[in-house]
């Protein structure tokens, strides 16, 4: 009886082992392009995008989707950003001309009217291809009634899909504390960022696994959000080694989202992850899992 029992128990410990040994699909997307942030010295927006290319080219990405606001993309720079991105062979898509919340815009049509604006710069480079995904700015797909569903009517009317997010490492809030720690030179400040933002990586990795097998039950195809800034560039190569030992196998956003963990939460209203969104819809319970660990605000730093 007791044998069974420690048997039992070690089957039940080897399935998050297991899923660890077998690794996991992501597929890594970039939002805001062409500008992201401010421009940390020694940068343009182009060596910032062709660092991102060259990165994945190291490390197999194939295919990272870019999402634009256009109304950055109408000067000579923001435009050979685009370019660039394209001519390595990696999508453009929508995700609005000014990076309009959709619950912050005046009102649903002033959302819908941003969204078609933000359509023929990416178009006009993605002729013949699938360039109708939608990352929601602020990953806010609407709370209200009224703007959720009439967002996502407007969004199946129009042949688009939303480009899901499952994980992120936050790189948005490291990007403008970066520029000003270079322009000043505090290099103790830089090192306080690069340690605590790669702990946060380690952090958000063992979170994405625990959560999806509480969630799912399994490991699910996870989507990326990185954002097209001087941070993001810095420390993407480390970021990308640290997904490699983690077992990331990279795949494209449509085979990420062919799960059907992807068709379950387009329909939920909210912002943020699906698997929190997805969590909290069908009321399961995230609060044991791993925090991430304490950290500086990089707001504060370099003032
Ligand atoms: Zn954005």
């Amino acid at each position: 009886m007791r044998r069974v029992v420690a048997l039992a128990l070690m089957l039940t410990a080897a399935v998050p082992a297991m899923a660890q040994a077998q690794g996991f699909d992501v597929s890594v997307t970039v939002d805001d392009l062409p500008v992201h942030g401010a421009l940390p010295p020694g940068m343009t927006r182009l060596s910032i995008a062709k660092a991102h290319i060259a990165d994945f080219k190291a490390h197999g990405v194939k295919q990272a989707y870019g999402f634009v606001n256009s109304a950055k993309a109408s000067d000579a720079e923001g435009a050979a950003v685009l370019d660039a991105w394209r001519a390595a062979g990696h999508p453009l898509a929508n995700h609005t001309a000014t990076h309009l919340n959709l619950e912050k815009a005046d009102t649903l049509e002033a959302w819908i009217a941003d969204l078609e604006a933000g359509e023929p710069a990416v178009a006009e480079r993605m002729k013949g291809q699938e360039w109708r995904y939608l990352r929601f700015p602020n990953l806010t797909a609407g709370t209200r009634p009224e703007r959720h569903e009439g967002a996502a009517a407007y969004l199946a009317a129009h042949g688009y899909k939303v480009a899901h997010v499952t994980i992120s490492f936050s790189d948005w809030s490291y990007s403008d504390a970066y520029a000003r720690c270079l322009a000043r030179n505090d290099q103790a400040a830089i090192r306080t960022m690069e340690d605590q933002y790669l702990r946060g990586v380690d952090d958000e990795l063992t979170r994405m696994r625990a959560v999806s097998l509480k969630v799912y039950g399994r490991m699910i195809p996870q989507v990326l959000l990185t954002h097209i800034g001087g941070w993001s560039a810095h420390m993407l190569p480390q970021v990308l080694d640290r997904l490699d030992a983690a077992g990331a196998r990279y795949v494209t956003l449509q085979q990420a989202q062919k799960d059907p963990a992807y068709a379950e939460a387009q329909i939920l209203p909210g912002g943020g992850g699906i698997m929190d969104r997805t969590a909290k819809a069908r009321k399961v319970d995230l609060s044991g899992i791993v925090a991430p660990s304490e950290r500086v605000d990089p707001k504060t730093l370099c003032r």
